[in-house]
């Protein structure tokens, strides 16, 4: 045979204001009203906002709850509720919250053979609807292929009611789509790397839809918060049918993932991801970096190192080691990234510093 390619989508995606109240007629939706145990994965505020509900409700429908509060996403966290899942017997998880408890009940589910149901409660990143979870405490900050979710419980007024902060990097991590393609297409052209266009165009879109409402996302409506989670499932489910995180993924995630070792913690991922974008999109050449940093300052995310409370020469280095963190992934950084005149130059052409 020559090329088999399995897509693994997520069965149901349910959007909408105050979905959780129906979260007992949600879960018979999907079928999984006949598990008697489930893990669920939540932070300390998260579970305060939803998770204590979402545990309420189940408990109530005879469903046996075990919750797992997390205050990180380590590799060690995650390996000590996976051991304890397969203790209990769990036979679902559910991930309620930011990152961090989506990208551990993943894990989970996959380590231990189960599916996964994300109750996003921030739309701060397009992991949400992905196969792919971020966990620290790994050689390198790179994603892991989990499983794909088997439904997403989006309830738009709680999410709503997360900082704004978080819906404005989840914006970030869309526009970094513009660079991640771009580069999907020069590693296809320069190295024959496998390239799905419908993929891509998918990724894009998810991009080309939060330029196309950036007025109504800044304008902080509910509206505005729909546009981008409907922007962060699709780019999720565009990785879910390349098979990889490619489409989301390029060298403005390099960039991102070069500051976290840098800088742990300094900015959110989503706010990293836009600056990186700038940045890549000018050494492409593409006219587009203006008009994506004047919707960044629209929208409010940090365009300059003062603004994203990074030391200049940090970013510098971030910039020139960006190429090393994945060497597998082809970019337009190339095999011998940039020298540091070049990153020194470029920071100051495109007004991150000055
Ligand atoms: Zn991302």
């Amino acid at each position: 045979m020559s090329h088999i390619h399995v897509i693994n989508l997520p069965l149901k995606i349910i959007i909408g204001s105050n979905v959780l109240d129906n979260i007992n007629e949600i879960i018979e939706s999907i079928g999984l009203n006949k598990i008697t145990k489930i893990g669920m994965v939540t932070g300390r505020k998260t579970y305060e906002i939803a998770g204590a509900r979402i545990e309420g409700e189940l408990t109530e429908k005879n469903i046996s709850v075990k919750t797992w509060i997390v205050e990180s996403s380590t590799i060690n966290t995650a390996e000590e509720i996976v051991s304890e899942a397969k203790n209990n017997e769990v036979k679902l998880m559910i991930g309620v919250g930011g990152g961090k408890a989506i990208d551990i009940a993943k894990y989970v589910a996959y380590k231990i053979d189960r599916d996964v149901v994300n109750i996003p409660t921030a739309a701060s990143h397009d992991g949400i609807a992905s196969p792919f979870a971020s966990l620290t405490g790994l050689d390198k900050p790179m994603s892991i292929l989990t499983k794909t979710p088997r439904a997403i419980i989006a309830d738009i007024d709680i999410i709503s009611k997360a900082p704004s902060r978080l819906l404005k990097a989840g914006v970030g991590d869309l526009l970094g789509k513009l660079v991640a393609v771009r580069d999907w297409r020069l590693a296809h052209r320069l190295r024959g790397e496998y390239y799905g266009e419908y993929a891509a165009k998918l990724a894009l879109l998810s991009a080309k839809h939060v330029i196309k409402y950036s007025e109504l996302i800044a304008s902080n409506s509910i509206e505005g918060v729909r546009v981008v989670v409907e922007g962060l499932i699709s780019s999720g489910v565009a990785m879910c049918i390349a098979g990889s995180s490619r489409p989301a993924s390029g060298s403005e995630h390099l960039f991102s993932h070069a500051l976290e070792i840098l800088k742990p913690g300094r900015a959110l991922h989503g706010e990293k991801v836009a600056l990186g974008t700038i940045i890549m999109l000018y050494i492409y050449g593409s006219p587009l970096w203006r008009r994506v940093r004047r919707i960044m300052k629209k929208i409010g995310l940090p365009t300059t190192a003062r603004e994203i409370g990074i030391e200049p020469d940090v970013i510098v280095e971030a910039l020139t080691i960006a190429h090393k963190i994945r060497p597998d992934r082809y970019t337009v950084l190339g095999e011998t990234g940039l020298s540091k005149e070049a990153a020194w130059r470029i920071l100051r052409e495109t007004g991150i510093i000055d």
